[in-house]
């Protein structure tokens, strides 16, 4: 039987397991992590995992009874696509398909390497040595004022603890959110109890003080840096599976590297969509969960010489929840040329639409999930929406 090997247990290579088995595949299926913990989720990283709310975000799989055989604490060195071989300690793996999902890792701050209390947020550990820090009531600075960076300020700031969050850019989320959409969410800081130095930039980190470029200095007994995060493609040089200048291995429209019989999905790749005639690297959980379908289907189809493979299209969609506030996005603004508020961004409810030539290609909803769902249906069919109808919060939205 043909073996189908997955690196990376996350949310997207455990999906593409589950999804093996439910397509049908017959063959063996093989999970590899380098965590050593049972495979988790990690939006509640940031949120009720860190306030210890919650033990842990396990994922509810039952890998035994699906016959997936689950390698953890296995780290992956290594492919030679030739022999089609996997190079870890423990000797060689070899597979029929690989499905590559090993995901993202954090940016670190350059020169902190080695300084006490110098934190990062992307693992069930990483969360684990946050948890004292916030329990301790601490001084913390925030470097980014990203989806990360305000996620983790928001459960500071509800833990008690004195939050400063220092931001190269003028403005939060500089790199998702044009100005006039992220300028009013700085306020939101400030309301929370936290404090914001947008235009700052760190120049070092010593044990107990941040300094900055301009000459500030701020006590922090512990720093946590969200500037953002990486394909962990580190391991595949050499291999001849392309990579783009991101960093993300280089997927067709059905999620096929450009080895033979090897995919990538999740936070690592980057596939063209059709939808937005652009390639996108996409860092959220949606994509990690439908991608996995679209992967699991094509393994099948390319397995059984079925020529009916399907693409990878979707609108991507996330969530943010910060500063009490419920932030949801759907589509892709890039190259939207109108857009429409939806209510008053000072107020507690409001939402942004984006269109392109009249037709609904994005959405931002916060406090409004109605606006998402409703949005989110009229992005995947295309619709037109009339711009001045939009525009008021109180009727529903709908096609034109
Ligand atoms: P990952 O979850 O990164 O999993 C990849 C796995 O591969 C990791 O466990 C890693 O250890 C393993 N691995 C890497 N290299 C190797 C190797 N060489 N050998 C073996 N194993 C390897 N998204 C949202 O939409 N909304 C949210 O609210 C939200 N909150 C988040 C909060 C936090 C704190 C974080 C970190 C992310 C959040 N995200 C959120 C993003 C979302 O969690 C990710 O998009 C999703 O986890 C991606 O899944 P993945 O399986 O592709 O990658």
């Amino acid at each position: 039987a043909q073996r189908c090997v997955i690196v990376g247990a996350g949310m997207a290579g455990v999906q593409t397991a589950v999804a093996l088995r439910e397509e049908g595949w017959a063959g063996p299926i093989t999970l590899i992590g380098a965590e050593p913990h049972q495979p988790y989720d990690r939006p509640p990283l940031s949120k009720a995992v860190l306030l210890g709310k919650a033990e842990d975000s396990a994922l509810d799989v039952d890998f035994g009874g699906l016959g997936i055989e689950l390698r953890l604490g296995v780290h992956v060195a290594g492919l030679d696509t030739a022999a089609k071989e996997l190079r870890t300690e423990g000797g060689p793996v070899p597979y029929d398909t690989l499905v590559i999902a090993t995901g993202a890792e954090p940016v670190q701050l350059p020169g902190v390497e080695g300084v006490p209390g110098v934190h990062l947020l992307r693992t069930l550990d990483d969360a684990g040595r946050l948890r004292p820090v916030l329990a301790a009531k601490h001084d913390i600075v925030v470097v980014g004022a990203g989806w990360i960076g305000a996620e983790f300020a928001t459960a500071a700031r509800e833990a008690g603890c004195r939050v400063t969050v220092v931001e190269a850019a003028d403005r939060p989320l500089a790199g998702a959110l044009p100005a006039e959409v992220a300028g009013p969410m700085t306020r939101w800081y400030a309301d929370s109890g936290a404090t914001l130095l947008t235009g700052a930039r760190v120049e070092s980190v010593a044990a107990g003080a941040v300094q900055l470029e301009d000459g500030r200095r701020i006590p922090a007994d512990a720093v946590v840096v969200g500037i953002g995060a990486r394909p962990a493609t580190g391991w595949l040089a050499g291999s001849g599976v392309e990579l783009g200048p991101d960093g993300a291995v280089v997927a067709d429209d059905r999620l096929r590297a450009s080895a033979p019989d090897v995919y990538a999905v999740g936070d690592c790749a980057s596939f063209p969509s059709a939808r937005y005639g652009e390639r996108l690297l996409i860092h959220h959980w949606d994509n990690a969960l439908q991608g996995p379908r679209t992967v699991a289907g094509n393994v099948i189809a390319d397995c059984c010489a079925d020529p009916t493979g399907v693409a990878y299209d979707p609108v991507p969609y996330f969530w943010s929840e910060q500063f009490g506030r419920f932030v949801q996005y759907a589509g892709h603004h890039g190259a939207a040329d109108e857009l429409v508020w939806r209510g008053d961004p000072q107020a507690a409810a409001w939402s942004v639409c984006w269109l392109r030539d009249g037709v609904l290609v994005a959405l931002l909803a916060v406090g409004r999930p109605r606006d998402l769902a409703q949005g989110r249906r009229l992005i995947e069919k295309g619709a037109r929406i009339d711009a001045g109808k939009a525009a008021d919060p109180g009727t529903p939205l709908k096609a034109a």
